[in-house]
């Protein structure tokens, strides 16, 4: 038995056989083969083989472009693997005797491949191995071009361990075949870990050599409450978690939705508590939970795990069908977010040392008008529904703001001209997830229709941690009084300037910060959808007044420790037994 510790990100007990996707490969699945099934595993090997061939063309006239023909040439190498009939017809060998699935049979034969040259002895042809190697990779990699959506179809319940989760990736998995998942990198922001939260999938990240560790077939317990991995356990630790699973399911069934939708405090103070949403597909689970409209719709999943962009014409759908089906209620969109930590999967985005800082979300947008323009004119035709909101992400100032909304306005022009209806007083707001766009709210106020702050981001740039790496969660502080002073100066400016705030980080689904920000007057919650009854049955049983006091008190603390401690003990002394209770919701 191993015991390991990472991140706790999402609770709930998983246990069972893992499944490890390694750094950099893939799980290649093996699976027999009727005879009917070899002619297309046949078929697929050479749509495998040319599809790579054109990539490697692609690459190398870039390359000889950029740097010159000499380096071009370095695949070359590739191109003889791609061509060698000996291998290709192993390939088919093995897919017709052993009656194996294509990928399998590749990955044997490119094996058998390497074994030979590394005992050949010859230095030249050892070096080729790094090639083949390489090119191997490139076409399981083609070949397993559903590789997500493989994940998405899992045939049996597994605990997925692997280097790192795509945001894609998590979002496609199937929630009942995937027990839990361990991945060695990652924050409790990260978006991976949004998403296993609002999946109820029980999570743990940022363990570090977890692939080292453990190996697929084991037995593995997942505690994403404590972060405790354990590894190959006894019999008796074994029935202990089986216990505390049982106990935890039992608890998310017995939640109470309540049937008031807007929460109001013991002094008759009302609060909005919102979801954010990935999918369109989560609306069902959020009405459940009893959210009141939607916060945050983080549309740049309909780009990912794709090639393609995806047109106006689907966009347009996806946003009216979330508008429609979200009313009463309104939806907040905000315009694609990628870079960060989600990426498309298109070659003109470079990979880039610094993503967190780098070319995301509205510096994307606004380098790549034709893109954001087909997302602005879908978002606005849907806003024909009428309950619509639009906002843009990581704004640094006014001056990106004032570009932004240029935009939208050439778009609304391009719509009237056209004949298309949309709501021309479709409210615009900005998200604060930025120090600066903090620490001129006031100005960014006076041309917002509303704010939204991400605090997700505003933490991680306003502390300098990256959100997403392990080694620095520990300095990942909510609490931090650098950061509840951001907020308040935010809160502040936007009242003065008569417009509303809300949050949509995960902070304001946290308790002990949802009182703090309940008495510095924040108007909107917004959260994954599993936080909702937790957030509403704490709103409903304290008083505005606490809550005020409570944050007058926190925000004269020094640390974010004493801040969390502070929160903790007076929600204890408010709340007696039901402090305990709330927080296993
Ligand atoms: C945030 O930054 O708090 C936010 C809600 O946006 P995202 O998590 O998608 O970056
Ligand atoms: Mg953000």
């Amino acid at each position: 038995m191993i015991k390991l510790k990472g991140i706790a990100v999402s609770g709930g007990v998983g246990i069972g056989t893992v499944l490890v996707l390694r750094k950099d490969e893939f799980s290649i699945p093996k699976r027999k083969i009727s005879h009917d099934e070899i002619s297309r595993e046949i078929y697929r090997l050479e749509e495998a083989l040319i599809e790579t061939r054109r990539q490697i063309s692609q690459l190398q006239k870039n390359i000889s472009k950029d740097i010159g023909f000499d380096h071009g040439r370095i695949f070359e190498a590739h191109f003889l693997v791609l061509e060698d009939r000996v291998l290709i017809e192993d390939v088919i060998k093995q897919i017709k005797i052993r009656k194996v699935n294509v990928e399998y049979a590749f990955s044997q034969s490119i094996k058998k491949y390497v074994d030979t040259l590394l005992k050949l002895n010859d230095e030249y042809l050892r070096e080729r191995v790094v090639d083949i190697e390489d090119i191997a990779r490139r076409v399981l990699r083609t070949m397993l071009k559903e590789k997500a959506v493989a994940l998405s179809d899992l045939k049996e319940k597994v605990v997925i361990v692997a280097h790192d989760l795509a945001p894609s990736q998590t979002a496609s998995l199937p929630k009942d075949n995937v027990l839990g998942f361990v991945t060695e990198i990652g924050g409790r922001t990260s978006h991976t870990a949004i998403i296993a939260r609002t999946l109820r999938i029980p999570a743990v990240v940022g363990l570090e050599s977890a692939t080292e560790n453990i190996k697929s077939g084991d037995k593995i317990i997942v505690d994403g409450s404590s972060g405790e991995v354990i590894v190959q356990p006894t019999e008796k630790i074994l029935k202990q978690y089986q216990k505390r699973s049982t106990l935890y399911t039992k608890e998310i069934k017995s939640i109470h939705i309540s049937k008031i939708l807007r929460p109001r405090t013991k002094d008759g103070k009302e609060t909005i508590v919102s979801a954010n949403i990935e999918l369109p597909e989560e609306i069902p689970l959020i009405k459940q939970y009893g959210a009141e409209g939607i916060g945050l719709y983080r549309t740049e999943y309909i780009f990912l795990g794709r090639r393609d962009l995806p047109s106006e014409e689907e966009q347009y759908e996806a946003y009216r069908t979330v508008a429609k089906k979200v009313k009463p209620h309104g939806v907040v969109f905000r315009t694609i977010d990628i870079g960060g930590d989600k990426f498309l999967s298109r070659p003109e985005v470079p990979k880039e040392m610094s993503p967190f800082l780098g070319w995301r979300a509205i510096r994307f947008c606004l380098a790549r008008p034709e893109v954001f323009k087909a997302q602005l004119r879908a978002m606005l035709r849907a806003s024909a529904e009428k309950n619509v909101n639009i906002m843009f992400p990581m704004i640094s100032g006014i001056e990106e703001l004032r570009q932004a909304k240029n935009i939208l306005e050439q778009c609304k022009e391009e719509l009237k001209q056209e004949g298309k209806s949309f709501d021309d007083k479709v409210p615009v707001g900005t998200m604060i997830e930025v120090p600066s766009a903090a620490l001129t709210a006031d100005a960014l106020a006076k041309e917002s229709a509303f704010f939204s702050i991400g605090t997700n981001d505003l933490i991680q740039y306003s502390l300098a941690v990256d959100r997403a790496n392990e080694k620095v969660a520990y300095l990942y502080e909510p609490g931090h009084p650098a950061v509840l002073k951001l907020i308040k100066q935010v809160i502040d400016a936007a009242h003065d300037n008569n417009i509303w705030v809300g949050m949509c980080g995960e902070m304001s689904g946290e308790p002990i910060f949802a009182v703090l920000l309940l008495g510095i007057e924040l108007d909107k919650f917004s959260m994954s959808a599993p936080q909702i009854p937790k957030i509403k049955e704490l709103i409903a049983n304290v008083t505005f007044k606490d809550a005020q006091r409570i944050a007058r008190e926190a925000l004269k603390l020094l640390t974010a420790k004493e801040v969390e401690k502070y929160l903790q003990e007076e929600l204890k002394n408010i709340l007696g037994d039901n402090f305990y209770h709330i927080l296993m919701i």
